[in-house]
Parts: C-alpha cells; sequence; structure tokens
C-alpha cells in the first residue's frame, strides 16, 4: 500500500493525520507462522511538513497470534505500534539527499505497508509466550512450590496423613 505525499499539498508547518487500513503481511519468526490481527489494521499516519522535509509517524494496535515459543499452544500478543521517520526534501537541485532520505519514501511515495511491517517487527517483545500463569509450560519455582504447599489448608489432612505413617514405621 503506497501513499502519495505529494497528493497531500501540505503547507510549510501544516500537519494532516490520516486513517489508513494497511494490510500486513503475516511474519515467520523463528520458524513459526504469525498472523496479524487484523489482517488490515487501521493505523493513524500523521504527516507534518516543514522547511527540510516531512516528519512522518505510524500508531496503531495490532495483535500477533501464533504459537507460544514455550509451550507452542497459540498465543496472542498485544502490538502496539508508534514509529517515525523523517523524509527529507533533498538537495536544492533536487537531488536526493541520501542521509536525509526514509527508505519507505520513494520520490514523495511513501510505502505505507511496508513502513508498517518493520513498525511491528520492531514492537515486538524479546520473546513471544503466554504470560508465565497462562502458559501450558510454566512450571513453577520449585521453592516457591513448597512454601505455597506448607501454607496451603487443603494439604494439611495429607500432611497429617504422612506425620501417622512416619509415626507407624517409627514403631
Ligand atoms: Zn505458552
Amino acid at each position: 500500500m503506497h501513499l502519495d505525499l505529494g497528493s497531500l499539498d501540505l503547507r510549510a508547518g501544516a500537519t494532516t493525520a490520516l486513517r489508513l487500513r494497511v494490510p500486513v503481511e503475516d511474519f515467520a519468526l523463528a520458524g513459526q507462522e504469525y498472523r496479524v490481527i487484523p489482517r488490515a489494521p487501521e493505523l493513524s499516519v500523521e504527516i507534518t511538513r516543514s522547511a527540510g522535509g516531512k516528519s512522518l509517524r505510524v500508531r496503531g494496535r495490532i495483535e500477533l497470534e501464533g504459537p507460544c515459543w514455550r509451550c507452542l499452544e497459540p498465543v496472542r500478543i498485544d502490538v502496539p505500534i508508534d514509529a517515525r521517520e523523517f523524509a527529507g526534501r533533498g538537495a536544492a537541485d533536487g537531488e536526493p539527499d541520501d542521509e536525509m532520505a526514509s527508505d519507505y519514501v520513494e520520490g514523495e511515495v511513501l510505502d505505507v505497508a511496508q513502513w508498517a511491517r518493520d513498525a511491528i517487527a520492531e514492537a515486538l517483545p524479546p520473546r513471544l509466550i503466554h504470560p508465565d500463569d497462562a502458559c501450558a509450560a510454566f512450571v513453577a519455582d520449585p521453592a516457591d512450590a513448597e512454601e505455597t504447599t506448607a501454607d496451603d489448608p487443603r494439604w494439611a489432612p495429607l500432611a497429617r496423613l504422612a506425620d501417622e505413617l512416619r509415626a507407624r514405621e517409627g514403631d
């Protein structure tokens, strides 16, 4: 999906915000497939024109669904997106200035889909896993487990039984 920034006809200093449904391709991460939900999330794209070029900001929120790296059950990860780019106007002779060039802008055309996809990739947590207490593979720290057992009144009868058995054995 592409957006022609030139067609926006922004005055210097002016800002415009567009809400766009941007189709985002699925991700392949660590050999697993991850689906972007929704397929074409509605993102806000803000364009501010300055003397030197255009400041761009994309914001929104998606969910990514795929296997948990720990238990392999499906997990949905909430991914807030907030990324900025600057597209310089280039030198006076009209030649684009490489240092000011955005990877996502060619001429006046912004590749919104590629930008959004990269912004999502950057916003992902380091590991795609369930929260501990929701993960099928989650094993509580044994030290915690012992403490819990001792304090849990449900275990009291079993503890008494164990004591009785030990006492009998001692006989
Ligand atoms: Zn899990």
